[in-house]
């Protein structure tokens, strides 16, 4: 009798480490599905790499492996010219920065990415997209770059494109009073930026205080690889694209001093 129950047990048990496996292969195949489609992106960004033809002297000397850092062009000061340098070079990542404002009653007004403009010709309006794109590796190097086309998405990849050409190299450090680690997590020292009427400083901040700036800021902090900074902002922040330069702006300044 004793047996049988055991038996028993032993079939539940059985039954049930066979459910879990059926659940543990269930989850793996879910997980290949989100792992091929990585694989596949990966695997068309290598394609075009290697099926780029490079135009420049500077394109060729990086496909034959001549240059292997990013960091080489940008303290030469050569200037980048073919996305395609930046694609081998970096894996960046990219975001837009929402600059527009959808119309509406109510309120309205609300971000968007795509800021849309008409032109009034004889057969009509002629509506015209454009964006700002922010690229960057999150380990130092940001780009901005700005789109415009009759479409939203040439718009949008034609801002990518001037993003990764614009790239540049920023410093990061540690020098908050109250922080004394020796990780790359803010800026080095105040710096500011300046565009338009907007003025941007950014100050070093301890470790966990997150990134205290407006929310499209965080995006470009975010990219450069920036976790803890501080920031004040003067001027009229509505103007999106010019708080946005001005913030890398700010970022380009780590590379030279601070300010008071
Ligand atoms: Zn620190």
């Amino acid at each position: 009798m004793t047996e049988a129950k055991t038996k028993k047990i032993d079939n539940a048990e059985e039954i049930s480490e066979e459910l879990l496996e059926k659940e543990i292969e269930k989850e793996l195949i879910a997980e290949t599905r989100e792992q091929r489609i990585e694989r596949e992106r990966e695997a068309d960004k290598e394609r075009e790499i290697t099926s780029w033809v490079p135009k420049t002297k500077l394109g060729k000397e990086v496909k034959d492996k001549k240059i292997k850092n990013i960091d080489e062009i940008l303290d030469s000061g050569r200037k980048i010219l073919e996305e395609q340098i930046v694609d081998s070079l970096l894996g960046v990542k990219s975001d837009l920065i929402s600059i527009g404002q959808s119309k509406g009653k109510f309120g309205g007004g609300k971000r968007r990415a795509w800021r849309q403009t008409q032109r009034k010709t004889q057969e009509g309006n002629i509506p015209t997209f454009s964006t700002l794109a922010v690229v960057g590796d999150e380990n130092g190097h940001i780009g901005i770059g700005m789109g415009k086309a009759k479409e939203t998405l040439p718009a949008r990849d034609k801002a990518i494109r001037q993003a990764k050409l614009g790239v540049i190299k920023i410093r990061r450090g540690c020098s908050s009073f109250d922080c004394a680690c020796t990780e790359l997590h803010s800026v080095p020292f105040k710096v500011e930026g300046k565009s338009g009427s907007v003025r941007v400083i950014l100050i070093p901040a301890p470790q966990g205080t997150g990134l205290v700036v407006a929310n499209e800021l965080k995006k470009i902090l975010k990219l450069a690889g920036i976790k803890d900074v501080y920031s004040k902002t003067f001027g009229k922040q509505r103007t999106t694209f010019n708080l946005a330069k001005a913030c890398v702006e700010a970022l380009k300044k780590t590379n030279k001093g601070g300010i008071k």
